[in-house]
């Protein structure tokens, strides 16, 4: 494939990214973001996500210790129950008449902060205290799948990818209805589980551990049991796109047992410590979670995380990381043009990008097998808040 302008699928969706690998030579005379500088003050009084603050819709943060959870102020998605009589909106399943469909849309939106500190995020966080942030990600889905077909767990990191507040947090977004996204990847996994009897991305995983040309963060290199595997996709869209596997059957994050969420929390540590290194800069990314769609019986969790031998599903959780920077802290790249009108294109090669993380992976942690932030648990012993 090399230097030729080439096509490839993305067998998670179904869709398609165009490859042109001489283009990455051309000259920019294009925008740059302004490299901002983030905060390094542990407490913001104006920052609506500190602990004992006002928050936007009139609330007071409690003196939060660990990680904080809460219903959104402004939801985009509502509960049945509370949806305020909309005058002139359709009813929900309404057929408006020939073209013209809507659908009722459900759910509830949870903020997710990551900490009390406003300086410190993840990638600052002691293993310890990201552990206790993967426990938040799992008790939250597994409560919300109970009852939401879809649980979306993600964080905007960064101006350039819309974050509102510079306060570490994530959100936790759910609907009563299989969004876009997770609608093509269900088609698409169920297919080729029906056509194979295997998971489609364990078998990725065995297709990417064989090549081991895409293969950014790979913790048998330092870990007895391998858990988690960091690749920068075949059909990686964005520049520097990673997944984020884990090695076993695992259908979701309420599935994954101690020893897989304290890898986790390492690796993530590393993953994110080397995006901040390739460019000497806080990376920008949009991350969040796929796990299988819910409802999930209350228990089903805890049940399938005592059986550590699962046989492969249809599902396998993943994690998608979407940074947006191309080759500095200041350009990034933008959907424009073809890629709006025909299909994402890139001229990094995802080869080409996985050997770049990979050599600040190495660097970053210069071969030591130290985790991140040490393992030493801090005074701050994770607290978890139910929303109201
Ligand atoms: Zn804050
Ligand atoms: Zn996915």
């Amino acid at each position: 494939m090399d230097d030729t302008t080439h096509r490839r699928f993305n067998p998670l969706t179904g869709r398609w990214v165009l490859v042109s690998p001489g283009r990455v030579r051309r000259p920019w005379h294009g925008g740059r973001e302004a490299a901002a500088t983030p905060p390094v003050v542990a407490h913001d009084p104006d920052c609506h996500l500190c602990p004992g603050n006002k928050r936007a819709g009139g609330a007071r943060n409690p003196d939060y210790r660990g990680t904080y959870v809460f219903t959104n102020d402004f939801p985009a998605l509502r509960p049945a129950a509370s949806d305020p009589a909309q005058p002139g909106v359709a009813q929900p399943g309404a057929e408006l008449g020939g073209l013209l469909r809507s659908a009722p849309a459900h759910g509830t939106c949870r903020v997710v902060c990551f900490g009390p500190d406003h300086g410190r995020g993840l990638v600052d966080m002691s293993s310890f205290e990201v552990r206790a942030v993967v426990d938040t990600w799992a008790a939250q889905e597994a409560e919300l799948s109970e009852r939401w077909r879809w649980v979306q767990v993600f964080e905007n990191r960064g101006t350039a990818m819309g974050a509102s507040n510079p306060h570490p947090h994530g959100q936790i977004w759910t609907c009563d209805a299989l969004p876009d996204e997770a609608a093509a990847e269900d088609i698409h996994q169920r297919e080729h589980f029906a056509q194979s009897g295997s998971s489609l991305l364990l078998d990725y995983i065995r297709t990417e551990t064989r090549a081991a040309e895409r293969i950014v963060l790979d913790d048998s290199d330092w870990l007895d049991d391998s858990d988690w595997l960091v690749v920068v996709p075949f059909w990686a869209v964005w520049p520097f796109e990673t997944l984020l596997l884990p090695r076993r059957p695992v259908q979701r994050l309420a599935e994954l047992d101690h020893a897989q969420r304290d890898s986790l929390a390492d690796v993530l540590g590393r993953l994110l410590a080397g995006y901040d290194a390739l460019f000497d800069h806080p990376f920008p990314f949009s991350m969040g979670w796929h796990g299988a769609p819910g409802p999930h019986p209350a228990g089903a969790a805890s049940r399938a995380t005592r059986s550590r031998r699962r046989p492969e599903g249809v599902w396998q959780l993943h994690a998608h990381f979407y940074p947006p920077l191309l080759r500095s802290p200041t350009i990034r790249k933008h959907l424009v043009g073809y890629e709006m009108l025909a299909e994402p294109a890139r001229d990094l090669t995802p080869e080409d990008a996985a050997g770049r993380l990979r050599a600040v992976m190495a660097e970053t942690w210069d071969g030591e097998a130290t985790l991140p932030g040490g393992l030493e648990p801090t005074s701050a012993a994770p607290l978890q808040i139910r929303p109201a």
